[in-house]
């Protein structure tokens, strides 16, 4: 018996894809001729939130507990553990490789994630100090149009994986090979970057689709993409974990991107709409629920005239309060 649901191949249109065609038509229309394409996303994002609504209504998709409990194989049946504190000093807490139940992870990881001065601690302080350093120089060398071309360029991103470990991920990601994509001759690669437990890959050419980003932050937005898929392969539990962009990758995504602007200097946009869209229309995630997609904010990185720079949740969707969505959380 499978265990995950098997992808459907991609010839065959899924439901979710035929559905979300008609999403694309109705915020084409939507959109007045001439305007950005960040007026279309917009319309998008707002036309597959109306679309989780209606398949709210009908079915909230939770499974049936059975009379005799949920049957767990014996392969699964282990602890999971738990993190002592979060590092303050030097210390950083110590992650065990695929043993975290990962909402759990990812709850106390978005705890650890902070612009407030007050609130950070020694390591992501320290972190800071070494982006101030070599922000202006590394924004320039990562703004050329083939990146494998960068001088030293596994070095630089390495060192950029580094900060970036320190300030968001509790500094305990392990060590990842970094490479960029290579693709064989006449063989494009559609993907803007791939990360596992032990490595990542950017493509040195391809980027962010989005326009008004530049080379230099969709590629270290696409790192902190895969950066977070890194560390959840990592750290966890292999009987439970969710691959791809679900909901624990999805509010580790949202939070970095909230916090970017204060601490890098510029918005990040990690692809979060983008990624659900692509697991939903292969199968790989089922549809969020509506509160999910409400918490999930993915108009947050589109720059609305006065949200521009700024960071702030838009405006445009209603956000549930803080301590609902906790709660929930932890009642997963
Ligand atoms: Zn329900
Ligand atoms: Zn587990
Ligand atoms: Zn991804």
């Amino acid at each position: 018996m499978a265990l995950l649901p098997e992808p459907i191949p991609v010839h065959v249109l899924s439901p979710f894809s035929q559905a979300f065609s008609k999403m694309r038509m109705k915020a084409y229309a939507e959109t007045h001729l001439g305007a950005s394409g960040l007026r279309f996303k917009e319309n998008l994002i707002k036309a597959f939130i109306e679309y989780v609504r209606s398949q709210d209504e009908i079915c909230c998709g939770r499974p049936e507990p059975s009379p005799e409990g949920i049957v767990v194989a014996w392969w699964k049946k282990q602890k999971h553990r738990h993190i002592a504190g979060l590092p303050q000093g030097r210390l950083y807490p110590k992650l065990k490789r695929r043993s975290h139940e990962s909402a759990y992870l990812a709850e106390v990881t978005c705890h650890y994630i902070t612009d407030k001065d007050a609130d950070l601690n020694l390591i992501q302080k320290k972190a800071l100090q070494r982006w101030e350093k070599v922000k202006n120089e590394l924004m320039d060398s990562m703004a050329i149009k083939d990146a494998s071309l960068i001088a030293d360029g596994h070095g630089i991103i390495q060192s950029v994986i580094s900060i970036f470990n320190d300030l968001f991920l509790l500094g305990a990601l392990r060590r990842v090979k970094f490479d960029w994509i290579r693709e064989a001759e006449g063989v494009p690669d559609m993907a803007l970057g791939y990360g596992s437990d032990s490595s990542i890959q950017l493509h040195p050419t391809s980027l962010n689709s989005d326009p008004e980003v530049s080379l230099a932050v969709s590629r270290l937005s696409t790192l902190l993409h895969e950066m977070i898929h890194a560390f959840l392969a990592q750290f966890t539990c292999s009987s439970c974990k969710k691959l791809w962009h679900g909901r624990d990758w999805q509010v580790l995504a949202k939070r970095i991107e909230e916090v970017a602007p204060g601490l890098l200097g510029f918005r990040a946009a990690l692809g979060r709409f983008d990624g659900l869209i692509y697991d939903l229309k292969h199968g790989i995630e089922k549809l969020p629920s509506m509160h999910d997609v409400l918490h999930y904010n993915f108009e947050q990185v589109l720059p609305t005239d006065e949200l521009y720079g700024e960071g702030a949740p838009s405006k445009l969707v209603e956000d549930i309060p803080t301590k609902l969505v906790k709660s929930r959380r932890l009642s997963w």
